[in-house]
């Protein structure tokens, strides 16, 4: 016998979390997963479920009848994207502006699909003329694959741009919105994107572990015409579907995870009430309100003032200051939480988040405050 472990409840302390997500998340979307848990097929937790899609279509802003919450993070958003629609030989431009556009090459090549990249400097967004330039060299290319919110450096990209240059050289798109969704302008059907998917612990300000996904009728089209059956059986769309909508609506794929399926409507609710006009120019506001801050403190902006994320402040770490320090003086003494440099920019940068519940006066109070304390 292994001797059993005895350890006493686990009890977190209440952090103030600033960084790339998770962000802090809403104490009524902490009390609705506490919730008592139903059977996954309770009629009542099917009723919520169709509640659950109809937020999921408002916060996308899209009408798409695929519209789902894939249960798991949002790495598992991007693989159901690249899993389902990417068959290999398939020619996929892929944009690359920081680590999460690298992650989506990744994903093109494990698919099998042949990969045209389109690099941009880390902190930048990605170039349109770039991209018109390598979909005209590639008439073949199947999808444009890029990062409208890029966390690793802040950079904000013109999605609406890229979509329409996808659309003019007969390209389905697939989008990053992990970041964007809740923080940024983001229009699904209008801008004509095809595959999205998002993570439920960025603007959302929801538990993490839950990743909104929604593809247009054309995708759903290519991957009905698919010639080979979707590698992985769990992201397999096509199964998926069956148990969000359609004949036999509901019958058993996976045991949802029902409570953090409370969780996610409950932020949903919240965002669906604040109107999603008034989340994104809540972010912008106080996005201006902690950049005056920081740059009183002395501190410079990663990316320039044009494509800078509201939600994702990367500022650089100034010199001779020791940052794994400053993070962890800042976490022992105030409980805050800042992102460290991830990838060209670990070391050389903090990621100061302004997400969701996180977007608020109390929040960069304190940030500026403490920074202030401790760079002193
Ligand atoms: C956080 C993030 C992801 C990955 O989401 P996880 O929930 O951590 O798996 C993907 N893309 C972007 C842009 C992100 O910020």
């Amino acid at each position: 016998m292994i001797a059993a472990p005895k350890f006493p409840p686990f009890n977190p302390p209440r952090r103030i979390l600033m960084g790339p997500g998770p962000s802090d998340v809403y104490p009524e979307v902490l009390a609705a997963q506490s919730k008592p848990t139903v059977g996954h097929l309770d009629p009542l937790f099917v009723g919520m479920m169709d509640e659950l899609k109809a937020l999921i279509q408002y916060a996308f802003q899209t009408e798409n009848e695929v519209t789902v919450a894939v249960s798991a993070p949002g790495s598992a958003g991007m693989e159901t994207c690249f899993v389902n629609l990417v068959e290999p030989g398939d020619k996929v431009v892929v944009c690359r502006n920081g680590v999460f556009g690298e992650r989506m090459r990744q994903n093109v090549e494990r698919c099998g699909g042949e990969v045209v990249m389109v690099d941009n400097e880390w902190g930048e967004p990605v170039d349109l003329a770039e991209v018109e330039v390598a979909l005209h060299a590639n008439p073949d290319a199947k999808f444009l694959a890029f990062v409208h919110a890029e966390t690793s450096t802040g950079a904000l990209s013109d999605a609406k741009g890229l979509c329409a240059l996808a659309r003019a050289h007969n390209c389905l798109t697939i989008v990053d919105a992990v970041t964007s969704l809740g923080g940024v302008e983001l229009r699904v059907d209008e801008w004509g994107i095809d595959a999205i998917y998002s993570g439920s612990q960025k603007c959302l300000s929801c538990v993490p572990g839950l990743s909104p996904v929604s593809f247009s009728p054309a995708a759903v089209e290519k991957i009905k015409a698919r010639k080979t059956p979707v590698q992985s059986w769990f992201l397999d769309q096509t199964l998926v579907m069956g148990y969000w909508s359609g004949d036999g609506k509901r019958s058993y794929h996976h045991t949802a995870p029902v409570n953090a399926l409370y969780a996610l409507h409950e932020s949903l609710r919240l965002l669906a009430n604040e109107g999603l006009e008034n989340a994104w120019a809540r972010h912008r506001e106080m996005h201006e309100l902690l950049k005056a801050g920081l740059e009183k403190l002395g501190l410079e902006f990663v990316v320039e003032e044009a494509s800078r994320l509201p939600q994702l402040n990367a500022v650089y770490i100034p010199n001779g200051v020791d940052d794994g320090a400053v993070r962890k003086q800042l976490l022992e003494q105030y409980n805050l939480e800042i992102g460290a440099g991830l990838g060209a920019l670990a070391g050389k940068a903090w990621r100061i988040g302004l997400m969701g519940f996180g977007a608020r006066r109390e929040n960069i109070a304190l940030c500026l405050r403490a920074l202030e304390d401790v760079l002193n």
